[in-house]
């Protein structure tokens, strides 16, 4: 077989080159893809008790970059989302992620944002420049809120102190002393309004000469596919054979557990509204059992129907063969992947995009918005390789 790219991976970093290559250049795309299914860790479907649940943990669209935005309407219409997040831990839920509401809990009387701001100037310890996750957090709300919330949610998530992480694990959660509970910080925050799935299908269905191959591992179709370039957005140091070792990777497990209307009775949302399990999209578990965390995505999806689902998430060690989620975020996995992006540097025919494939912690909009920064790149040259390979 030949063609223009070959494509690994159908995720949103696959599908949006897809797209942009088959579309402004027209240029023939292979996408193989080792799932049974379009979407990578953003796939979404219907369970068997036709609930709409995330397949790889939850996924809350948000972004700060118009562009993606745009780009992504083009396939999809929004359902705006309030992504409302509690932590579960002494017994009782608390608002999340810390405000004056959670203050408020903490001393168990109201309080006024005045005094919110006098409790953390007496508690925080500053530092300079905060070189780690423990720093981020311990110099905004102290020690006290810290172990409460982070601590262990961390330890649990990474198998590894926050001290040992990336300022940017933590420092991603806001910590406000007014009464703003939104848990993410974007001004876009909003859910595909037929799903993830529904998107990268019209995605796809844009694609003009463009094929793709499910269960197909890339490393099988190689040898019988002649093409221009190969875009890879699976694990490099997969790619590479692991020749610089084993990049390290956290994993999870999921666990899904389905409640009838009649199960439900006496539980309802926030809001009020029965047929829900939680009252939000999501508990986390900082200090308490072997989970993180607790989704119900029906929150966000907007999806009417009498049961639900909720799943529970376990954070699990990597090894090859298994499911790489999460790139781990500190200075030795960077050093280890440096090697790595020397190799990829060497390798003018394979160009390297997305989550796993630049080790770094992407989300969606931020991946979309990669790849059409490569999709620009590429049409750039493609008059001059053209005429190169012809
Ligand atoms: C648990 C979890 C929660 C997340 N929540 C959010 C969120 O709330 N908001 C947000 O914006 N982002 C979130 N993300 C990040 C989001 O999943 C990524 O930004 C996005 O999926 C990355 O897209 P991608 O195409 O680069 O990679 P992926 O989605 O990982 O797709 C890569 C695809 O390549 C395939 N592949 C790999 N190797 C091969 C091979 N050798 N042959 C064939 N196919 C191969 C894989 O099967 C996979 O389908 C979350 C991620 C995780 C893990």
């Amino acid at each position: 077989m030949k063609v223009d790219f070959l494509i690994v991976g159908a995720g949103f970093t696959g599908l949006t080159l897809a797209e942009r290559l088959s579309n402004e250049l027209d240029a023939s795309c292979l996408v193989v893809e080792r799932r049974g299914h379009l979407g990578g860790n953003a796939y979404d479907e219907y369970d068997a008790h036709g609930v709409l649940v995330h397949a790889y943990g939850p996924h809350y669209f948000r972004s700060d970059q118009p562009a993606v935005v745009d780009y992504l309407s083009r396939f999809t219409g929004w359902r705006p989302a309030n992504y409302q997040v509690l932590s579960w831990t002494r017994s009782r839920y608390w608002r999340f992620p810390i405000n004056l509401n959670t203050f408020e809990q903490l001393v168990g009387r109201t309080a006024t944002e005045e005094e919110f701001q006098a409790y953390l100037a007496r508690v925080r310890e500053p530092v300079d420049a905060p070189r780690n996750s423990e720093d981020v957090i311990v110099s905004q709300v102290g020690r006290e809120l810290y172990e409460l919330f982070f601590k262990g949610y961390t330890e649990k998530q990474w198998r590894r102190s926050p001290a040992e992480l990336d300022a940017s694990v933590c420092g991603r959660i806001p910590v406000r002393t007014n009464r703003d509970d939104r848990y993410l910080r974007e001004r876009f925050q909003a859910m595909p309004d037929q799903g993830y799935t529904a998107l990268f299908r019209r995605m796809l269905a844009g694609c003009r000469r463009t094929m793709v191959l499910l269960n197909a591992d890339y490393r099988e179709v190689r040898a019988g596919v002649e093409c221009g370039q190969v875009i890879y957005s699976g694990a490099i140091d997969e790619y590479f054979g692991y020749r610089a070792g084993v990049l390290p990777y956290r994993s999870l497990r999921f666990e899904a557990e389905h409640f009838t209307a009649e199960q439900l009775a006496g539980r309802e949302s926030v809001s009020g509204r029965p047929g829900f399990w939680q009252p939000v999209v999501q508990v986390n578990y900082p200090n308490d059992f072997d989970f993180t965390r607790i989704v119900e995505a029906k929150h966000v999806t907007g999806q009417r129907c009498s049961g639900t689902t909720i799943v529970r998430e376990f954070p699990q060690d990597y090894a090859p063969g298994g499911e790489a989620y999460y790139p781990v975020p500190n200075a030795a996995a960077r050093r280890q992947y440096e090697a790595y992006a020397e190799l990829a540097a060497r390798e003018p025919d394979t160009l390297f995009a997305g989550r796993l494939a630049t080790y770094r912690y992407l989300n969606m909009d931020e991946v979309v918005a990669q790849a059409l920064a490569l999709a620009a790149r590429i049409k750039a040259g493609w008059a001059d390789r053209r005429r190169r390979v012809a």
